[in-house]
Formats: C-alpha cells, sequence, structure tokens
C-alpha cells in the first residue's frame, strides 16, 4: 500500500514543497489548510503535475477541526506514515503590517502576554495536539514519522540578541514538547522529530532567504527524514542532518 503523509499550512510556503516532494516521491499527500477553498486550488495545481495531493481543511488550533480530519483519514486510508507538522506563525506574519502588534511581539517595551501565548498555542501546542489525534493512525504505519517544522529562533544556545520574544519562545517550547512527546510516542515506535529548515523564501522567510522552499525540503527529506530512526526521537536536526544545539 502507497505511504500516506499528511502536511499542515500547507497551501504555500514550505508546507506547499513538502506536499509537492513527498508526492514526487511516491506518497499520497493529504494538503491541508485552514480553509478547504484554499487548498483545493493548491492541490490542484499539484495534481495538474500527474501528483497524489488531496486537499482536506484543518486549522491547528481547533481540536474538533482536528478530530474531523482525523476521522475522515481513518476512514480514507486506515493509517498514517508521516506528519508534518508545519503550520506556524512568526510576528510579522501575525502583525501583517501593524507596526503596534509587531511590537508586542518583539519588544521587551510593549510585550503582550497575550501575544506570547497565541504564538506558544499555533507554534508549539498545536502540533502536540495534532500528533495526539493522529497517534492511532500513526500505529497503524510500518515506520511512523512526525516530522515538527521548528527553527533556529527556538535554539537558547544560538541566542545572541533580545527581542523576538513570542516566535523564538514557541520555537524553543516546541522543543521541549517534542522531547515529551517522544517519550510518550516510544512505546508506539513513532519516531518524532524537530527540524530547522534553514533561512527559506516564503511569506514568512522574505525574499533574501538562503535556500527556496523545494531546497529546503529536500535536504529535510534527504538528511532527516529518510534517515532517522526510533533512536533519533525527540531530537532537534539541523537540515543537512547534524544535530541543532537546544
Ligand atoms: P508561511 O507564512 O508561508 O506559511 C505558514 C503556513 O502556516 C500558512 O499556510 C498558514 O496558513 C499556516 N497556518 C498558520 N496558522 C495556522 C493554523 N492555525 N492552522 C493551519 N494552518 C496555519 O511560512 P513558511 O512556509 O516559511 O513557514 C512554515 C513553517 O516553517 C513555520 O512553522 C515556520 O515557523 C517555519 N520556519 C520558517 C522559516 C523560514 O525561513 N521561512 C525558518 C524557520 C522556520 P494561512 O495561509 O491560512 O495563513
Amino acid at each position: 500500500m502507497k505511504k500516506i503523509a499528511l502536511v499542515t499550512g500547507a497551501r504555500k510556503g514550505l508546507g506547499y514543497a513538502w506536499c509537492q516532494e513527498l508526492a514526487r516521491r511516491g506518497y499520497t499527500v493529504l494538503l491541508t489548510a485552514r480553509r478547504l477553498d484554499k487548498a483545493r486550488p493548491a492541490a490542484e495545481q499539484l495534481q495538474g503535475e500527474g501528483l497524489d495531493v488531496v486537499p482536506y481543511a484543518l486549522d491547528v488550533t481547533d481540536e474538533s477541526s482536528i478530530q474531523q480530519l482525523a476521522a475522515e483519514v481513518e476512514g480514507a486510508y486506515g493509517k498514517l506514515d508521516v506528519l508534518v507538522n508545519n503550520a506556524g506563525i512568526n510576528s510579522g506574519t501575525r502583525a501583517q503590517g501593524d507596526k503596534e502588534l509587531l511590537a508586542k511581539n518583539l519588544t521587551l517595551k510593549a510585550l503582550a502576554p497575550s501575544e506570547v501565548l497565541n504564538m506558544v498555542n499555533v507554534n508549539a501546542i498545536a502540533p502536540i495536539i495534532v500528533a495526539r489525534n493522529f497517534q492511532r493512525l500513526l500505529t497503524q504505519a510500518d515506520d511512523p514519522k512526525i516530522i515538527h517544522i521548528g527553527s533556529w529562533f527556538g535554539s537558547i544556545t544560538n541566542t545572541q540578541r533580545g527581542g523576538n520574544y513570542s516566535y523564538a519562545v514557541s520555537k524553543s517550547a516546541l522543543n521541549m514538547m517534542n522531547r515529551s512527546l517522544a517519550h510518550d510516542l516510544a512505546a508506539d515506535k513513532i519516531t518524532s522529530v524537530v527540524v530547522n529548515p534553514g533561512w527559506v523564501s516564503t511569506d514568512m522567510g522574505g525574499a533574501r532567504a538562503k535556500f527556496t522552499p523545494q531546497e529546503s525540503v529536500t535536504q529535510l527529506i534527504d538528511h532527516v527524514m529518510d534517515r532517522i530512526s526510533l533512536a533519533d526521537s525527540g531530537k532537534f536536526f539541523n537540515y543537512d542532518g547534524e544535530i541543532y544545539p537546544w
């Protein structure tokens, strides 16, 4: 039976590239976005390349939406081989040009607890809740894997300047969340890792970034996803396959 992969936040950017690359490698890919009318055109574009990509709606902060999708996936496929927890926001995508809102996420002076909590919810808690709801389906696969998209901004070791409170804290928290998750999923033989995709040219990363989404994802699959085993669960990997410092 073909391998099944599900990617969150996949209508554009890195999530879209994950869908394209996994489908090119023979997976049936479930391309999810907050709204079905946004997921559909993205999936149709990939179907136009002859790829096996199916659109679904999923807001990762809405557990009823996650449960509904898990039930649909169970009915249609009965298993899940790979879960890519890609959906995320940073201060810029959150603020959408609103300078006051941006400052509430970035600066010590304006920092707003509700903003920090919102980003932690989307970037650190939601991936774990998604994983929890797909745990049973993942156990039905031969070598199930969860790839959480983290960030170098989540590295405490490498933090050399102030500001960026919300995003950095959320991605750092994701590492801790995954460390616990990995222990909880070990009995089910589910491998769960966080990866740093590098600086990537998306709406979030901007045009000056080092990698295209395709370049980043290809490295992540070749150097991390295809090489990891259960012994690596809970680790934080760089796109080149090296361990990234916490
Ligand atoms: P984009 O802003 O292009 O894409 C982010 C995607 O996440 C969007 O499709 C967005 O949906 C989706 N999303 C946000 N909130 C939710 C939600 N509640 N439910 C479902 N989907 C949601 O950014 P990237 O592609 O660059 O980012 C992908 C991941 O990579 C993120 O986790 C990011 O933090 C991480 N990352 C990116 C880096 C970079 O340089 N680009 C560097 C390090 C990490 P919508 O379109 O509806 O807003």
